[in-house]
C-alpha cells in the first residue's frame, strides 16, 4: 500500500471577517488566512488539491475579499517549493468550486481533474447568496480536458479515494489518504481551521501572528462557518470526517494559518 506525505502551500493571503470563519463570531474584526493547494506526495503519482485564486486588481480585492498574492504566479511558486509545475501533475482532485479553489485548474494540461457531480450540476445555478462565490469562467473550459465527474468513495489512487462532504457547497469533496500515521482527511472547505473542528480551541493566529479573538463553544461538537448550504449537511459531513481520521491530528483543513510549512503524515510519534 502507496503511503502518503500531504503538503498545504500557500498560494495567497485572503482577509475575511471572524464570523466568516465561524458562525457568530465578530463580523467587524478581520483575520489574514492562507489560500492553500494540497500537494500528495508518494505512491509514484503526483496528485494535488485545488488550484488557486485569480491575483487581485488594483482594488485588492477578489470577489469581496482584500487577497495578496495568487494568481499563476502564486501557484507556481508554491507548487515549484515541492519541485513540481502544473504541468507534470497527474491528478487535479477540486474540492469544490469556489472562487479561491479553482482559478488555475486549466493550467493543469495533463492532469485528470476530479469533480464531484453534485459540485459541477450546482456550481452553474448556486443558492443566490453563494452566487458570489462561483465564477462559470474559470471552471467551465474544464468540459474541453480530461474532466471527471465522481461520486463519493473514487479511487483517485491506491490509497487517495473521495470523501463527499456536503454542506459548505453542494457538492463538496475531501480526500481520505493513507498515511505512514493512518488515514488522513482533507476537508477542503467543509473544515475551515482547527476551530471549526474543536470549538474548544481557541488558540488560532492568523497568518500575521495576530490572536484570533474566538469564543470558547464547549456546547458545539463542532463550530460551522458562516458559508454553508446546509447545517445538517454539514454537521453529518463533520462526524463522517473525524469517523474517517485515524486522528484528529490528521484533519487537514482547508484555510489554517497554523499549518502552512507543517508536512502531514511523516509518521506517529
Ligand atoms: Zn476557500
Amino acid at each position: 500500500m502507496a503511503r502518503y506525505k500531504i503538503h498545504p502551500l500557500q498560494v495567497a493571503r485572503i482577509t475575511a471577517p471572524v464570523g466568516v470563519l465561524a458562525m457568530g463570531g465578530d463580523m467587524q474584526t478581520f483575520l489574514v488566512a492562507p489560500v492553500l493547494v494540497f500537494y500528495i506526495e508518494g505512491g509514484g503519482r503526483k496528485i494535488v488539491m485545488d488550484a488557486g485564486i485569480e491575483a487581485p486588481d488594483d482594488t485588492g480585492i477578489v470577489h469581496g475579499f482584500p487577497t495578496e498574492g495568487g494568481g499563476e504566479d502564486g501557484l507556481r511558486a508554491a507548487l515549484q517549493s515541492v519541485g513540481t509545475a502544473p504541468e507534470e501533475i497527474d491528478c487535479l482532485v477540486l474540492s469544490h468550486l469556489h472562487f479561491d479553489h479553482c482559478a488555475f485548474a486549466p493550467l493543469f494540461k495533463n492532469a485528470r481533474i476530479i469533480v464531484q457531480k453534485k459540485e459541477w450540476e450546482t456550481a452553474f445555478h448556486p443558492v443566490p447568496p453563494h452566487r458570489m462565490f462561483f465564477e462559470p469562467s474559470l471552471f467551465r473550459g474544464l468540459e474541453a480536458m480530461d474532466l471527471v465527474l465522481v461520486g463519493d468513495g473514487y479511487a483517485v489512487a491506491e490509497g487517495v479515494n473521495t470523501l463527499f462532504l456536503p454542506g459548505h457547497s453542494e457538492g463538496q469533496q475531501g480526500l481520505a489518504v493513507e498515511t505512514a500515521g493512518g488515514t488522513a482527511v482533507l476537508t477542503g472547505d467543509l473544515c475551515y481551521s482547527s476551530y471549526n473542528l474543536d470549538p474548544t480551541r481557541t488558540d488560532l493566529s492568523d497568518l500575521d501572528g495576530t490572536p484570533v479573538p474566538l469564543a470558547p463553544r464547549p456546547d458545539l461538537p463542532f463550530i460551522p462557518p458562516a458559508i454553508h448550504v446546509s447545517l445538517t449537511e454539514w454537521y453529518d459531513s463533520m462526524w463522517r470526517v473525524v469517523a474517517t481520521a485515524s486522528s484528529r491530528d490528521l484533519v487537514v483543513p482547508g484555510h489554517d494559518p497554523s499549518i502552512v510549512g507543517k508536512v502531514f503524515g511523516e509518521g506517529r510519534g
